[in-house]
C-alpha cells in the first residue's frame, strides 16, 4: 500500500506518462493506453514520497486553538465581528481575530493580511541581530509569500522572507535567515557558501535537510 492516493487519467497517447502532486495526499497519473500505471508509480515512489512532503498541509483553522511562534504558545481567539481584526495580546499569549465571514478561507485571508506586519518586525530584528553578530552588511528585508520558498536573496543585498517561517521552531528559523544572510557573501550553493554557512550554523546540513521534509507542516495558510 502507498501512503498516497493515486488519480489515473487515461491519455490520448499510446504510449508516455505524466504525473503531476496534486497535494500532500494525491498524485495523479495521466498515462497512454499501453502504459501500466501501478509499474509507473511504483519506480517513481521515492520520487513522489519526496515531492509530496514538500506540499503544504492544508490546516482546518477553524478548529486549531493554538498558534506557536517561535516556540511559543499563543490561544488562538476567532470570533464573529463586525469588522475583520487581528489583535496581539503578548502578555496573554493570545491572537484575537474578529471576522465578518466565519469560513476557513476567509480567516486565512485575513491572517495572511493582518500578520504580515508583526511577522516582519520579528524578522527584521532577528536579521538586523544576526547580521550585525556576523558582521554583514545588509539592504532591504522584506516579506513575500511563496508557498515554498523560505527566502531569497538580491544581489544588491536585500532579503526577502516567506512571513510563515515564524511558525517554525527558533533554530529553524535563525537558519533559513543565515541562510539568506549567506548569500549576501555568496551567491550560489558552492562549498564555500555552504562552508560559511556552517560556521554561522553549525547545524545547517540538518536544518537543511528539515527544511526540505518537515518546514510546509508548520506553515497555517
Ligand atoms: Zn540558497
Amino acid at each position: 500500500m502507498e501512503n498516497f492516493k493515486v488519480e489515473v487519467k487515461a491519455g490520448k497517447m499510446l504510449l508516455g506518462w505524466r504525473l503531476k502532486i496534486v497535494d500532500r495526499e494525491t498524485v495523479q497519473i495521466t498515462t497512454g493506453r499501453f502504459e501500466n500505471w501501478q509499474k509507473i508509480i511504483e519506480s517513481k515512489k521515492e520520487w513522489i514520497e519526496h515531492q509530496l512532503a514538500k506540499m503544504p498541509v492544508k490546516k482546518d483553522l477553524l478548529n486549531q486553538k493554538i498558534i506557536n511562534i517561535l516556540g511559543e504558545n499563543y490561544s488562538l481567539n476567532i470570533s464573529l465581528g463586525n469588522n475583520d481584526s487581528l489583535l496581539f495580546f503578548e502578555e496573554e499569549k493570545e491572537i484575537k481575530i474578529r471576522v465578518k465571514t466565519m469560513t476557513d478561507n476567509y480567516i486565512k485571508k485575513l491572517i495572511d493580511k493582518k500578520i504580515r506586519p508583526k511577522a516582519l518586525k520579528i524578522i527584521r530584528d532577528k536579521t538586523k541581530e544576526l547580521a550585525e553578530r556576523f558582521e554583514i552588511k545588509i539592504g532591504d528585508i522584506k516579506i513575500k509569500n511563496q508557498k515554498t520558498r523560505f527566502g531569497s536573496c538580491a544581489t544588491s543585498g536585500n532579503l526577502n522572507f516567506n512571513w510563515q517561517i515564524i511558525l517554525f521552531p527558533t533554530d529553524k528559523f535563525e537558519h533559513v535567515i543565515l541562510h539568506e544572510l549567506t548569500h549576501i557573501l555568496e551567491h550560489n550553493h558552492s562549498h564555500r557558501f555552504w562552508g560559511k554557512l556552517q560556521e554561522m550554523d553549525p547545524n545547517c546540513y540538518k536544518n537543511n535537510q528539515w527544511l526540505k521534509t518537515d518546514a510546509t507542516k508548520y506553515f497555517i495558510i
